[in-house]
């Protein structure tokens, strides 16, 4: 797509999504409730965007943040709320400054003035028409960077398929394979199958671009945090990307910290030790995947912010 095909499609797109603010089905939590009332669903956010942070972020993955910086907007609120959730203090609880979509435009054409190497959306599903909106008067403004959807992995079929051509990487979270461990941390039983869905099509629509020329973005990333005590999950859902999305870059991420709600469960009441990380680093291995694995230095307190020290490429 061209610039003027592009801001078409998004003005398109944005006309359809926007309908769902008025019974919120944005995500897969279907709260139907009226967010232009601002009315509060799941995500506990209304008919205004909120943001947390916005910042050149040099501690994602290599590609990610490169030389100049991710441009970074975390946004306040999430659908998926973990209870272990590394970002809880903007995630879960009420942190943040409303904005309009025209700030919003602003920060982004900011970002891009002070270098940075990409648009980084940290977890926008839940304010995606507000983006939308955002991004094309930010492109209408010149605004020509790479835009990353950094997501949890809890989106709804057809959002992703509607944003994907106009989304150059994709960060997706894989949280749980197991239906019973997405209910226990997550509340959300179906977690497995929609993340799953989620990543089965985008590796269909990116399939034969994993190739990286330099500077490039990997148009798919599958992150995964490893949990203390469930090594078996990590395994398996190591397994299915082995079997699944084979060319996916991967991150993986041994920085959990028992933050926000993790006292409530023993199993993951700490950090992750040096035996597990162990494992994982074997299996990695052992399968073959590219991508990039966190050294082990669960005392630092990282989480959620940075942890580019601690990786290396596989
Ligand atoms: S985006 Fe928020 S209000 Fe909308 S369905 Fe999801 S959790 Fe509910």
């Amino acid at each position: 797509m061209n610039d003027n095909q592009k801001i078409q499609y998004i003005e398109k797109i944005y006309q359809k999504l926007s309908k769902n603010l008025k019974s919120c089905t944005l995500c897969p939590r279907n709260c139907q409730i009226n967010r232009l009332n601002n009315e509060l669903g799941y995500c506990g956010q209304g008919k205004k965007i909120k943001i947390y942070s916005s910042f050149l972020h040099f501690g994602e993955e290599p590609p990610i943040s490169g030389k100049r910086g991710s441009g970074t907007i975390f946004f306040s609120g999430c659908s998926l709320r973990c209870a272990y959730c590394q970002n809880y203090k903007f995630s879960q609880q009420p942190k943040g400054e409303v904005v309009e979509e025209e700030d919003l435009a602003r920060i982004m054409v900011d970002l891009a003035k002070n270098n940075a190497e990409n648009i980084n959306l940290v977890t926008p599903a839940h304010f995606l028409p507000q983006i939308l909106k955002a991004l094309k008067i930010s492109w209408e403004k010149g605004l020509k960077l790479p835009i990353v959807y950094n997501g949890s992995g809890y989106e709804q079929k057809e959002t992703v398929e509607a944003l994907e051509p106009i989304i150059d990487s994709w960060l997706i979270d894989f949280k749980y394979i197991s239906s019973e461990t997405a209910k226990n941390y997550s509340n959300s039983p179906r977690y497995p199958h929609l993340v799953k869905n989620t990543l089965s099509y985008l590796y269909k629509q990116k399939n034969g671009q994993n190739k990286l020329n330099k500077g490039q973005i990997p148009p798919i990333i599958i992150r995964h945090l490893i949990l203390p005590g469930h090594i078996d999950e990590t395994r398996r859902i190591l397994t299915w990307i082995k079997k699944n999305t084979p060319q996916a870059w991967i991150s993986v991420m041994s920085q959990y910290q028992p933050y926000f709600k993790a006292k409530e469960f023993a199993k993951i009441n700490r950090t992750l030790n040096l035996k597990e990380y162990n494992q994982i680093k074997k299996l990695v291995e052992v399968l073959g995947l590219r991508g990039w694995l966190q050294e082990f230095k669960p005392q630092e307190n990282l989480a959620g912010v940075h942890f580019k020290k601690g990786k290396r490429e596989l």
